[in-house]
């Protein structure tokens, strides 16, 4: 089916921009998704919005439109994808410290940040001779998927990434270009490595996604990791290419999964015929393990719908 003519749509989205009074933009922001019948995770901060949402098509499309009319998101840049379900099935809006979880509060990428570079301004420098290309993401996400020559760190959080700031001192003289998933992270990452005294820093705007739809995503080898039921997304359409290797078996395998333990729930390759071998799980512990949960054969695991509502946090309802 012609992704046009899909019925749902999947947004993804971002805006530094100061929000004065976050409990109140909370539960209105809340309603305004309930009366749009959309799904996802939106996190509400002194700092800014983050978001990422499953709705109708048209539900979609009338709410990029009110955010982009307040001015404070008028800047907001969407990520949207065609789908054919909900990729979400509850809706949280939140408030917390930070749009995205980083140890980095106290910098403000409203005030200070990386070069934002478009897709295809990101495509031509990218292999330029003084550039090092920085994926700022974790383990699980560079494993099924990164540019070409990307420098990754070893890190299961991006909470951690401040802590490889020695490592990454090397390329103090280069053009760093940074890039992630929607380009979010970068904008702490970036601001970060300035403020380290890095000079030349750069950051992919709209991430990996955005590079996709407007680039081509040429050079991106893999997989893109993403937070809901897909799990992983056809980022190149130019020069594809599978980099991670099943990890049961070792064969090449893109096929990311949750593993069906619970109590475990890395996220790794594994193969087709492994999958239904281990039943989902990612070793014979977890196969017997007392919490695994039911294969499907997606290796998704919605969270249990039990006692969920989707009114529940509003003050007034
Ligand atoms: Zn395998
Ligand atoms: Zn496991």
């Amino acid at each position: 089916m012609e992704k046009e003519n899909k019925k749902y749509s999947v947004l993804l989205y971002y805006c530094y921009s100061k929000i004065e009074n976050v409990e109140q933009f909370r539960e209105e922001h809340h309603r305004l998704c309930l009366d749009l019948n959309l799904r996802g995770r939106i996190i509400v901060a002194q700092e800014g919005l983050n978001g990422t949402v499953s709705g109708l098509k048209e539900d979609c499309e009338r709410y990029m439109n009110l955010i982009h009319t307040d001015p404070r998101f008028a800047k907001t840049d969407f990520k949207v994808d065609h789908v054919d379900r909900m990729a979400f099935q509850k809706l949280n809006v939140r408030v917390k410290a930070e749009i995205v979880h980083s140890s980095l509060a106290y910098l403000k990428p409203y005030e200070r940040t990386g070069i934002h570079l478009e897709p295809q301004e990101f495509k031509q420098m990218k292999d330029q001779e003084d550039v090092v290309i920085l994926d700022v993401r974790s383990n699980y996400e560079h494993t099924v998927g990164k540019f070409k020559n990307a420098v990754t760190l070893n890190i299961d959080n991006f909470r951690e990434f401040p802590d490889k700031i020695k490592e990454l001192e090397k390329y103090k003289d280069k053009k760093v270009l940074t890039y992630c998933t929607g380009g979010i992270k970068c904008e702490k990452a970036s601001a970060f490595l300035l403020e380290n005294g890095f000079e030349n820093v750069y950051q992919l705007h709209g991430g990996i996604i955005k590079y996709g739809m407007e680039a081509g995503g040429e050079d991106f080898e893999g997989k893109c990791y993403v937070f809901d039921n897909r799990v992983v997304i056809d980022v190149n359409q130019v020069n594809p290419s599978i980099i991670s290797k099943c990890y049961v078996c070792g064969t090449t395998s893109d096929r990311m999964v949750n593993c069906a333990n619970a109590a475990c729930n890395i996220h790794v390759p594994l193969c087709e015929e492994c999958g239904w071998k281990m039943d989902g799980a990612c070793s014979d512990a977890c196969k017997a393990h007392p919490e695994k949960r039911p294969y499907n054969g997606s290796g998704y695991y919605a969270k249990q719908l039990n006692g969920y509502n989707p009114v529940k946090g509003l003050k007034r309802i």
